[in-house]
């Protein structure tokens, strides 16, 4: 008999409760054909939340969370929340920072169909999601950023042996499980102690991964080389701001915004969560495209295989991504990838193609 897991399901605001759903559907079908059964437990977070708990992120929310390895997250849109929500840290900041989900794992894969400016890449960012010039989310600044004067303003950016060596070790795994091909990026030559101590710290790491090759390049190099050459590079691993802005460049090379996946993971927990915001723009139309979602509830369905050794679960990861390109080889996407696709009629597409074996 094999094992169900339990799965949280946080919607969050604009279109998330029209992806969400929409995500949690098809890793169910792919569920039931590779033969994993799931629990899904939905949980109150973000705006609705404020409504009905008083708060965009209730205790019982991350006391239910704790019981769980994973959960599909749906975007917020905080400021559009009441004060003193508002200037807090965002839902998705808070379960990063309350669960130490330190490494942003956001692959950037030329997506067919997408209209992507690089055909053929298919890269990994691996980003440090604790410290680095990020104040909401370092671990020892607190808020990170001050103003002694009214004219003045200071941030700090903090990088530790602990943090930078715990997500090298990821990235030198997946390197390892792909293309055993790392990058450093960083910009040791005039951040010199903080980036400086990431690319060492790094390059020691690279000492117990010898079948994996490594290079470095300066943030303002890699941007040049990712824009000319993306298909060349494998794994890359970086500091958080870096990795931020690193990350929205390679998505939208490799594709666009609505097809962008990610997963937030520490050592036992991993989150996932779509590369863009919650769209208000375009909310509550149906015409949100729910592939970035989709796809990162794959990415968590990978994850989880590892942590379960479980190849089932690696099988619904198969399913999802094969369902996907299946729906949109055979001409159903969404408006933003040129299709006249609903979020639901999407939806059904990928359901259809996985229940027809895709
Ligand atoms: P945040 O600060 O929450 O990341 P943002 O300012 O980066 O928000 P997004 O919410 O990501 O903005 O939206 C940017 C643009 O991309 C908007 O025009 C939005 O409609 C569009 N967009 C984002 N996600 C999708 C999607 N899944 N499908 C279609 N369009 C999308
Ligand atoms: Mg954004």
């Amino acid at each position: 008999m094999s094992t169900t897991y339990r799965l949280g399901v946080l919607e969050g605001d604009g279109i998330g409760p029209e992806i969400v759903p929409s995500a949690v559907e098809i890793a169910t079908t792919a569920g039931q054909a590779a033969g994993v059964a799931v629990d899904w437990i939905t949980l109150p977070l973000g705006a609705g939340a404020i409504d009905s708990h008083g708060t965009p992120v209730p205790d019982e929310t991350r006391a239910a969370l704790a019981e769980l390895d994973g959960w599909f997250l749906g975007p917020h849109d905080s400021v559009s929340y009441p004060e003193p929500h508002r200037s807090a840290l965002n839902p998705s900041g808070t379960l990063r920072k309350h669960f130490r989900l330190f490494a942003n794992i956001r692959p950037a894969k030329s997506f067919p169909g997408a209209r992507a400016v690089c055909e053929n890449a298919d890269l990994v960012i691996v980003r440090e999601n604790t410290e680095g010039f990020y104040a909401d989310r370092n671990t020892f600044a607190g808020t990170g950023e001050f103003m002694p004067t009214p004219d003045t303003a200071i941030a700090m950016g903090i990088i530790t042996r602990e943090a930078t060596e715990r997500v090298a070790r990821v990235a030198f795994d997946l390197a390892r499980s792909r293309r055993k091909k790392l990058t450093i990026v960083h910009k040791a030559n005039v951040l010199k102690l903080t980036t400086g101590l990431f690319r060492t710290v790094c390059q020691e790491v690279a000492a117990e991964y010898p079948d994996v090759t490594v290079d470095d390049f300066h943030i303002d190099a890699m941007t040049v080389h990712l824009v000319r050459r993306a298909q060349d590079f494998d794994v890359i691993v970086t500091e958080n701001m870096m990795g931020d802005i690193l990350s929205d460049l390679a998505g939208e090379i490799s594709g666009s915004l609505g097809t962008a996946p990610s997963i937030n993971a520490s050592a036992d927990r991993a989150m996932a969560q779509a590369s863009h915001g919650s769209a208000p723009d375009i909310a509550g139309r149906d015409i949100a495209n729910p592939v970035a979602m989709i796809l990162s509830g794959a990415m968590l369905f990978e994850w989880l295989a590892a942590r379960h050794e479980d190849p089932a679960l690696a099988r619904t990861a198969r399913i999802v991504e094969a369902g996907v390109a299946a729906a949109i080889a055979a001409g159903t996407s969404t408006r933003d990838l040129g299709g006249s696709a609903t979020t639901t009629g999407f939806t059904a597409a990928v359901v259809e193609a996985i229940k027809a074996g895709a």
